[in-house]
């Protein structure tokens, strides 16, 4: 079994993490005050972290997402926005993250009159300041942006064009998150068209909270070249009595494609998409060889670090050194970045490093 600091020194890539769900409770407090937002549960720092893990775990995508108010509600304003962005950089650095996809909705933020620009520009800004600050503590990470629009609300197509005009900037993607039973991706289909036109990139959070209707739609209408979660696709696979697997038409399509899965268990155990980690249809999907990622999803309600994720992983399903690295190659030949920028990352960071961990590994055997 690998140790959290071997798996805390291993260089890991995170494709799916929202900005909203990742701030560290001390500066949800600051900021509270700060900027006058009255509304918080409590001001006790460690309270209010036990709140937001008690208010996530509730078995229901619907309840899990309600927790989000507050730290939507201390990010109203350009220097929050920038601090948590700069912050979300460090933290993951610090956890060995090289490379990170975060996520966020800039409508959310437009409570106070911030424009879906200005939203996007403070985000970027605070990723920029993050990883300088991170690389001057020796820890380097490539930060880059997916921009969310609400799948419940209606402004999926300014949000789209907004994702666009920031792509050279940082912004990698587009995607849609929310309650996802009764709003299906269909429903922004101008959206996707639009960024389609663009040769822009595509995830959708798709196959948490619905089943394999959302995944088709996703794949088959809009374009989505990721799947969020997509863990309802074991819905579509079906065990036979020799103990092989039959694919159904989707699911085959899935696995043929090499379709990654931004998979979150932790995440997933708390609202309700699966009922433990042991359960988690994770570990038929590996071993099925589907392009598997592993992903934090929101690190202050689910209180997960990416290696915290994988640590649980490996103690439940015995991943070793051989299969992080294969989770973190998915992740990085899957990222939206442009390709010479995995390419790099691959080669100059990711396997060295596991190439490192296995020879410091081999030592200790030899020693023992
Ligand atoms: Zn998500």
């Amino acid at each position: 079994m690998l140790t959290l600091d071997t798996i805390r020194g291993a260089p890991k890539a995170l494709l799916h993490d929202h900005l909203d769900g990742g701030l560290r409770p001390a500066t949800v407090v600051d900021l509270a005050r700060e900027f006058g937002y009255q509304r918080l549960p409590t001001t006790d720092v460690d309270e209010l972290a036990s709140w937001f893990r008690r208010g996530a775990d509730r078995k229901s995508l619907e309840l899990y997402l309600e927790t989000f108010e507050h730290t939507v509600g201390v990010l109203q304003d350009r220097d929050a926005i920038m601090r948590v962005a700069a912050e979300c950089a460090e933290d993951l650095a610090a956890d060995r993250v090289v490379y990170a996809e975060v996520r966020y909705a800039p409508e959310l933020s437009t409570e106070k009159g911030l424009t879906l620009d200005e939203v996007v520009e403070a985000n970027l800004e605070g990723f920029r300041l993050g990883s300088a600050r991170a690389a001057e503590a020796g820890q380097p990470i490539v930060m880059k942006v997916l921009v969310t629009a609400m799948r419940q609300a209606a402004r999926s197509v300014e949000v789209a064009e907004c994702a666009i005009r920031w792509r050279d900037a940082g912004v990698v993607g587009f995607d849609i998150a929310g309650p996802e039973a009764g709003y299906r991706p269909t429903r922004h289909l101008e959206a996707f068209e639009a960024v389609r036109k663009e040769n822009f990139h595509i995830t959708i959070h798709a196959g948490e909270g619905f089943g394999l209707p959302s995944i088709w739609e996703a794949l088959q209408f809009c374009g989505a070249e990721r799947l969020g979660h997509g863990v309802r696709i074991v819905d579509d696979i079906t065990a036979l009595p020799d103990g092989s697997y039959s694919l159904g038409r989707l699911a085959a399509f899935v696995r043929d494609r090499r379709v990654p899965l931004e998979m979150c268990p932790t995440s997933n155990v708390h609202s309700g998409a699966a009922t433990s980690i042991a359960e988690h249809p994770f570990d038929l999907l590996r071993r099925l060889r589907f392009r598997v990622t592993v992903n934090t999803d929101n690190r202050l309600m689910s209180n997960v670090s990416m290696s915290s994720e994988l640590k649980v992983l490996d103690e439940t399903f015995g991943l070793g050194l051989g299969e992080l690295e294969w989770l973190t190659i998915n992740a990085m030949k899957s990222a939206f970045a442009p390709f010479d920028e995995r390419l790099r990352i691959i080669n100059e960071v990711v396997k060295p490093g596991y190439a490192h961990l296995r020879a410091a590994e081999s030592r200790v055997v030899a020693h023992a």
